[in-house]
């Protein structure tokens, strides 16, 4: 998880706590919505956890390809050169472009290039 998502979520915090019930106190509820929206999915978030799930594939001990990332997985979507992405297999949620989990597959071996070269 990022720092820079903690302290954004307690300035959230310190935001509505000291707002008095008005506009500003909107203001601070739709920072906070984007904010969490945007939040990658934590290691130790028990979805994550299944799959083994670290925002840092370097330090996955399962992970037997050095060219496995989450940037280049099947299930990941997300602009390219992003620091993060969707994970389809999480949901949807963000992951960090250079995580790994234990359900990568690679495009080279994704169930589309399977059925492409699949003998008939
Ligand atoms: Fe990353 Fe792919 Fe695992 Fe999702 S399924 S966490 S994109 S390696």
């Amino acid at each position: 998880m990022s720092t820079a998502f903690r302290v954004g979520r307690r300035r959230c915090v310190k935001i509505i706590a000291a707002a008095p019930a008005t506009a500003t106190s909107l203001v601070g509820l739709v920072l906070c919505a984007s904010v969490a929206a945007a939040e990658l999915v934590s290691e130790t978030d028990p979805a994550a956890m299944k799959l083994k799930y670290k925002a840092d594939a370097t330090k996955a001990p399962e992970r037997q390809d050095p060219q496995a990332f989450c940037d280049n997985c099947t299930y990941y979507t997300a602009k390219d050169g992003a620091a993060s992405g969707a994970c389809a297999a999480l949901g949807g949620r963000p992951v960090a472009a250079k995580g790994w989990c234990t359900a990568w597959e690679g495009y080279r071996d994704g169930p589309f290039e399977r059925m492409m070269t699949a003998t008939i």
